[in-house]
């Protein structure tokens, strides 16, 4: 049967072998044994040398880098990792979890898109590993696993509200016989059992829960353990010295997270990585006002549709493509600036979906419209995506003012020095992006 923490690296199984792993420099040595086994997977690609982990930190960067691109690679190709599917790297795994666990705490914010990266991985990786036992060992391991995080003999659907909350689970997933979450089939045999006449009460107990119930709230109580287990050590990290070898592997992910997703997103692009210095013309997220950072890193509380839809939209496309907006009596286009429409679509737009992700919940998960309201916000009507065809179906919405957002979304706007004496975002934009340009040295 596959070991408990391949599945749930935060089992006691998994606690044992990080307390047994001893000193952590050593995730910057060759390991042998790592090598070997990763080579030795079955389908697992080896003609590049450079497929293949070396080192517990290279596995760590390469768990992140398989998650970056099996959401965005259109040719992701598994064989280039089965090896993070094989049970025989288990120990490997479990201490990779961990180290990326503490590095991902100390480095980023809870609601950052580096940590809803690292977090949904762990589901989608919990899964597939699910997806690779052979029936039998999967129901004992999900049974298992599932017994350990029970409280009280009982999962209670209390203690999935908050993954409910952020709406990773639909309670209409559930079967809740008098608070508890029915899972396992003797469960349900006892308390159900009598109840089916004419029926199989086995065969009712496949369609009511079924394993891949079963699988999919295992995957979404260790998403959210991880993500409890993050917060505490971000707790702790004030009180207590990190280790270096952490810190190292933090900054080396805050350089790597934005280079491989600029691999398939323009906005990143560039030799600064997420807020790094971007070429002359573009977006300079540096010279962005408190309010629109705060937006692009992403909203949580009230307001969160509004930041998106009204305020971001308008700012990133002026910003970027006709910031002079206010000095000017002409009616514009974004086409009159932007003809075959790239950089709305491989600049503004993708600003602004990713600020949308970044947010709390995200806000085309449970508000898939909003997407559409983007879209007539830039001019081009109510659709999907922007087509030169409907330009002009909607009105290109200007920029809110400083009074507006004060108002309307006094949550983002902390004034800093940048914002004295002015009464749009878009003039301390441009006031702040010519003072960089000025300071930045000439090639
Ligand atoms: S003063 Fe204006 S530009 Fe500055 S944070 Fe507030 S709303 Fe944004």
């Amino acid at each position: 049967m596959a070991e408990v923490s391949f599945i749930n690296p935060l089992s006691d199984e998994g606690r044992q072998i990080i307390r047994e792993y001893g000193d952590l420099n050593r995730i910057f040595d060759e390991d042998e044994t790592l090598i070997e086994k990763c080579i030795h997977t079955l389908n697992q690609k080896i003609s590049d040398d450079s497929l293949i982990p070396k080192t517990y930190s290279q596995l760590a960067m390469k768990r992140i880098q398989w998650a970056i691109e099996k959401k965005n690679n259109k040719n992701f190709t598994q064989a280039e990792f089965e090896y993070i599917t094989n049970e025989e790297i288990y120990t490997q795994d479990v201490v990779t979890f961990h180290i990326l666990c503490q590095a991902i705490a100390i480095q980023f914010n809870l609601g950052s898109r580096e940590t809803r990266l690292f977090v949904e991985s762990q589901g989608k990786l919990i899964l597939e590993r699910l997806a690779k036992i052979p029936p039998m060992s999967r129901e004992e391991i999900i049974d298992e696993i599932l017994d350990e995080i029970k409280v009280d003999g009982a999962i209670n659907w209390k203690s999935l509200k908050d993954v409910v909350a952020s709406k990773k689970l639909k309670l209409t997933d559930l079967l809740i016989d008098d608070g508890s979450i029915i899972l396992q089939q003797e469960d349900f045999l006892y308390r159900f059992g009598d109840e089916f006449s004419d029926r199989s009460p086995e065969r009712m107990y496949n369609i009511l829960v079924g394993e891949s119930v079963k699988e999919l709230i295992l995957s979404r109580l260790i998403m959210q353990k991880t993500e409890e287990y993050i917060a505490r050590i971000k707790e702790m990290s004030a009180r207590i010295e990190i280790h270096p070898a952490i810190i190292k592997i933090g900054e080396e992910l805050k350089e790597f997270i934005p280079e491989e997703i600029s691999k398939y997103n323009q906005y990143y692009a560039g030799s600064g990585g997420l807020f790094g210095s971007v070429e002359a013309g573009k977006l300079n997220p540096e010279a962005f006002p408190p309010c629109i950072k705060s937006t692009v890193e992403g909203v949580s509380s009230g307001g969160r549709n509004d930041a998106i839809v009204l305020l971001l939209t308008s700012f990133a496309s002026y910003a970027r493509l006709y910031p002079r907006i206010f000095a000017s009596e002409e009616s514009v286009k974004v086409s009159d600036m932007d003809p075959d429409l790239t950089i709305t679509e491989n600049e503004i737009l993708p600003l602004i979906f990713d600020a949308a992700d970044n947010c709390t919940p995200p806000l085309f998960e449970d508000q898939p419209q909003e997407k559409i309201n983007i879209i007539s916000k830039l001019g081009f009507g109510m659709h999907e995506s922007v087509d030169i065809n409907h330009e002009g179906e909607t009105k290109w919405y200007t920029p809110m003012s400083c009074e507006k957002i004060k108002i309307h979304l006094p949550n983002l706007c902390h004034p800093d020095k940048s914002c004295k004496g002015i009464n749009n975002p878009l003039s301390c934009y441009g006031r702040k992006k010519f003072q960089l340009d000025k300071e930045a040295p000439k090639d």
